[in-house]
């Protein structure tokens, strides 16, 4: 399109969620979703030697592109090791799987990519039914490359992510954990999509690589068109395409002014602790997802690392699995880095939104209710020990410890702990080292495990209080559902009583409890939380100076007068409305910093 049309091009401005606060622009990068249709054409004999050389062509360029994502994943600190990828590479030059493919081509007549997809589809159907644990993973690099492969020869082939040769901004119709974990800063300086909510895990990762974002827009992947210009705004849960001068005049001085701000904060605050002005103190750590985060964690001025989300190692960069000691030298490198800090593993907290596609089909209605997170775990007892192993053979450096995800009852806990007595006793009998006393909590992130905690605390160390799982499960409001957004209410009256009772009955047993749920990273929340006791508050690491500021700038005693104020409310807005007040009135700057309202919030409800 030449610079003139693209001029008269009016600015369209949309409303959506906010889910990372900053003001970008760029151009877009429209992601297609995947293609499932895969066409089938007869041939005529004479075009056989054409399908061939468009394979031989499809081959040559799969390969480059995987060898160009390896070169990428060597040069950065990523989760797995970039040599994953060479059994992908395998499959591509196995002489069996093409002179099939070719073969068939040549007799069936048929076009090479329905070819491709019915040979793959056999090879990975065998792969799944052997026995051996490490070839049957194998079925998905089949399929993975035989999807490259069929894009590359029905030439939809997008540029991925991770290929990207300048700075975008992501526009899609949704994202999964899988492709975020590819963004990096430098790549992908912003992200919309048309689906989503404030606690889906794209959201998580968006935080957590600290890239402005807005989701739930409906229809923006149809609306934008590949490098239309976009800007985001991540505060207020706003874009603009084709933005005019004016406004990105405007939005350019806004955003510096505010990252002036923030870089202030960020520099004078890093190492003081979060202490309020009457001297309680409280932990702030960081959520983290991979080792590409590490650096942020010191940066943002967090002390250790509250939450390690340790599923992602199995849903990023093409790995479905990893194994005990490709686990164990991850955990031991974060143990490394965070010291004398403590590091939390949370064990794998897999299925809801963070489905792996090397999990057991077995579809499910309600997948939030379903076979998530501690429940796979304990139904698959190996693979729990394996990683039980994995963090223990990493306990013997750094300060580990041990978290179970979605506890619903003490049963549960007693029967992961039983697990781990025996992940250790298998480690001490191959005579290996481990920190036999580690620490082992819980999330407290379903409303049975709040309302029974004070059955729960005996058995653990610490709880942390994941609010993204409670507000969901509290409210029956699933939490990746934009059009169930505005119901979403962390302030909800029964989500605090929930928060309070877990609060005194961890302190009851004598034991810590956290917050590692998304509410911990809202300034706004601060004072609440900390005034209903909460011990330490874990987010992503960019989150950190501004909560730590309102920590810094309000009295304890304060706080605990509006947590019972709020504890007295009936709407979720009073609550929002009185954090504002107190917080107004002690630390006005940071007010001005916090805006507006959140997004996501139905005006009908302050
Ligand atoms: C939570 O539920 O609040 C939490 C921290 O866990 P996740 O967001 O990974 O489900
Ligand atoms: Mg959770």
């Amino acid at each position: 399109m030449s610079a003139d049309a693209r001029e008269q091009r009016l600015p369209v401005v949309l409303h959506g969620i906010g889910v990372c606060p900053g003001v970008v622009m760029g151009p877009a990068f429209v992601m297609a979703p995947e293609a499932t249709y895969v066409p089938d054409r007869r041939l005529q004999p004479a075009d056989v030697d054409h399908e061939i050389s468009r394979l031989e062509k499809a081959l040559i360029e799969t390969r480059r592109q995987l060898r160009s994502i390896q070169q990428d994943m060597e040069k950065r600190e990523v989760l797995v090791d970039s040599r994953i990828l060479d059994a992908h590479l395998m499959v591509l030059d196995d002489n069996a799987f093409i002179e099939e493919v070719v073969g068939r081509v040549r007799k069936e007549l048929r076009n090479v990519e329905s070819v491709v997809k019915e040979v793959a589809d056999r090879y990975a159907a065998v792969l799944s039914s052997l026995d051996d644990a490490y070839l049957r993973e194998r079925n998905v690099d089949v399929k993975d490359v035989a999807r490259r492969l069929i894009r590359n020869l029905t030439g939809k082939t997008q540029v991925s992510i991770a290929e990207m040769a300048r700075q975008h901004i992501v526009v899609a119709q949704d994202l999964v954990p899988s492709e975020t974990a590819l963004f990096r800063r430098e790549k992908v300086i912003g992200f919309v999509t048309d689906y989503g909510s404030v606690t889906s895990h794209t959201a998580v990762m968006a935080r957590a690589l600290a890239i402005p974002a807005v989701v739930g827009l409906g229809d923006i992947s149809h609306r934008v068109q590949m490098d239309d210009e976009v800007l985001i705004d991540g505060h207020k849960g706003l874009i603009i395409i084709h933005p005019s001068a004016e406004q990105l005049e405007q939005y350019g001085r806004v955003a510096e002014e505010r990252r002036n701000i923030e870089q202030g904060l960020r520099e004078n605050l890093r190492s003081e602790p979060a202490t309020t002005p009457d001297g309680r103190r409280v932990t702030l750590s960081a959520n983290i997802e991979g080792l590409d985060e590490l650096e942020a964690v010191a940066e943002y001025g967090a002390e250790g690392v509250g939450l390690f989300r340790s599923e992602y190692a199995y849903l990023s960069a093409d790995r479905r699995a990893v194994s005990e000691m490709e686990q164990a030298e991850l955990y031991t490198r974060v143990a490394k880095r965070v010291a004398p800090a403590s590091v939390i593993i949370r064990t794998l907290d897999l299925g809801g939104d963070k489905q792996s596609p090397d999990l057991p089909a077995h579809p499910e209605a309600n997948p939030f209710l379903g076979c998530r997170s501690i429940r796979l775990s304990l139904q698959n007892p190996e693979t729990f020990k394996i990683q039980l192993r994995a963090i223990l053979r990493a306990s013997q450096v750094g300060n580990v410890k041990l978290m179970y995800p979605m506890i619903s009852g003490v049963e549960e806990v007693i029967a992961a702990n039983r697990l781990l007595d025996e992940a250790k006793a298998e480690l001490a009998r191959d005579g290996v080292p481990f920190a036999p006393d580690l620490d082992v909590g819980v999330m407290i992130e379903i409303p049975s495990a709040a309302l029974t905690a004070d059955a729960i605390a005996p058995h653990v160390k610490f709880f942390s209080l994941g609010t993204n799982d409670l507000v969901q499960y509290t409210l029956a409001v699933d939490r990746i559902n934009e059009r169930v957004a505005y119901l979403y209410k962390p302030t909800h009256p029964a989500v605090l009583k929930l928060i309070q009772q877990a609060v005194a009955a961890g302190h009851r047993h004598g034991i810590w409890v956290g917050v590692c749920g998304e509410m911990a990273a809202d300034p706004l929340m601060t004072p609440l939380l900390v005034g209903l006791g909460v011990d330490e508050l874990s987010m992503a690491p960019a989150a950190v100076p501004l909560v730590k500021d309102a920590i810094r700038s309000i009295d304890y005693a304060r706080m605990q007068e509006m947590a019972d104020v709020a504890m007295g409310c009936i709407l979720p807005g009073e609550v929002v409305e009185h954090c504002r007040r107190v917080i107004g009135a002690d630390a006005p700057e940071l007010l001005a910093l916090i805006g507006s309202p959140p997004t996501g919030e139905t005006p009908a409800e302050t």
